[in-house]
């Protein structure tokens, strides 16, 4: 039997960390290597068009595969893809290096759910240090509990990527560009492909998405949500396929957007939003515009009223709260009848134009029978001539 002393000693020694080495020495060598492995190739082969193109696919392959597939499709189930694309990502996922998608999900819901607490993985509050980086060199394998994504371990193509991962990774992320650098450019072709589309690439995703749970918890506006640290920031945006819209990403973690408004940048919207076209996406989660106006609101009263109390101690605010109270609740209301108008508006044009196509098949068809009829005269004519002639 454990005695309470050698309990309390077990116990501290589970709380104390322990380094994952190969995390480690991979993370931290890695954006000191791969530049200078990068130079040396620049130098001794010279940088081809075939080495630009592999990167910029695989940068683009492997971040936009965590931003929609692991972060916005299987974190937060914001829409539903075919198995081709779920497939796509999980071998692009996989070549990241993040991990596999039931760690990465698992983490992720757990950041959610616990927003700059204890049990955040990359808690914000601990710096930016650690929210960006040190987390990940941490080895918790013997804490990490897969509980919370039990939908996402059922699905085959996610298990097998999974019990594979490194393997899936090293194919896909290093072997694959380093053999289409070799079949345009030789050796040196091959090296070149290994280092730009596998190496440099993996550095360039890794601190992408990095910055997500670091700067996007520091720098920045918070439009939507301020009880935690998520913030907006449009110049996040262009480092991270679109993720750099984290407030609203935090008040409203089920849209399939990040960037709300047509104009915000986030390329990642605009691929879900493009394969839903051709049926390969469906079921895209966007929140009620009257939800995200009341938030908005709420956000810009709070820092008003707090203006006037900071401006004037004795002024009496609850004149503005009662009035405010009637406006949120009126906006609320409208802005729901009026998605509903739209739609019931889109609907009825869409049945107007689904009428008229089936007016003007009506009319082809007809035309078609009179075109018949004529041909037929024609050659009942060409008939009663030859006749008469004979
Ligand atoms: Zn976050
Ligand atoms: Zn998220």
């Amino acid at each position: 039997m454990m005695s309470a002393t050698s309990e309390g000693a077990n116990q501290s020694l589970a709380n104390k960390k322990r380094i994952n080495w190969l995390n480690s020495i991979f993370l931290i060598g890695s954006p000191v290597v791969a530049p200078i492995a990068g130079y040396w190739h620049a130098t001794t082969y010279g940088i081809g068009w075939a080495e630009i193109l592999i990167f910029f696919i695989w940068y683009w392959a492997c971040g936009l595969s965590i931003t929609v597939g692991y972060h916005r499709l299987f974190s937060h189930k914001s829409h539903e893809a075919s198995s081709a694309l779920v497939f796509l990502y999980a071998i692009f996922g996989a070549a990241a290096f993040q991990n596999s998608i039931v760690e990465w999900a698992s983490d992720h819901r757990n950041h959610h759910k616990y927003t700059d607490l204890q049990k955040d993985p990359y808690n914000a509050k601990k710096g930016f240090l650690w929210s960006h980086i040190l987390w990940i060199l941490v080895d918790n394998t013997s804490e990490q509990d897969f509980t919370n994504v039990k939908d996402l371990s059922s699905v085959p193509i996610i298990a097998w990527q999974h019990r594979h991962i490194f393997k899936i990774g090293i194919f896909v992320g290093m072997i694959i560009p380093g053999l289409i650098g070799f079949a345009f450019g030789g050796i040196g072709g091959g090296i070149g492909g290994f280092i730009w589309g596998g190496f440099l690439r993996t550095v360039f995703v890794h601190h992408g998405t990095f910055l997500i749970n670091s700067a996007s918890h520091i720098w920045g506006r918070q439009p939507y949500l301020q009880t935690n640290t998520s913030r907006d920031s449009f110049w996040l945006a262009f480092f991270t396929f679109g993720e750099g819209y984290h407030n609203f990403h935090h008040a409203f973690q089920a849209d399939y957007r990040n960037g709300h408004r047509w104009f915000h940048f986030d390329p990642s919207k605009w691929w879900i939003s493009t394969f839903s076209l051709f049926k390969l996406n469906k079921k895209l989660k966007r929140a009620p515009q009257g939800s995200i106006a009341v938030a908005k609101l709420d956000g810009r009263f709070e820092r008003m009223k707090s203006q006037v109390i900071r401006n004037n101690s004795s002024a009496d605010i609850s004149d503005f709260e009662l009035k405010m109270a009637e406006c949120r609740k009126n906006l609320r209301r409208k802005m729901l009848e009026l998605s509903k108008k739209n739609e019931e508006y889109k609907k009825s044009i869409a049945a107007k134009k689904a009428e008229l196509g089936r007016q003007i098949t009506e009319i082809k068809g007809t035309l078609a029978d009179i075109r018949v009829e004529i041909s037929k005269i024609f050659s009942e004519m060409k008939v009663t001539s030859k006749t008469t002639l004979g």
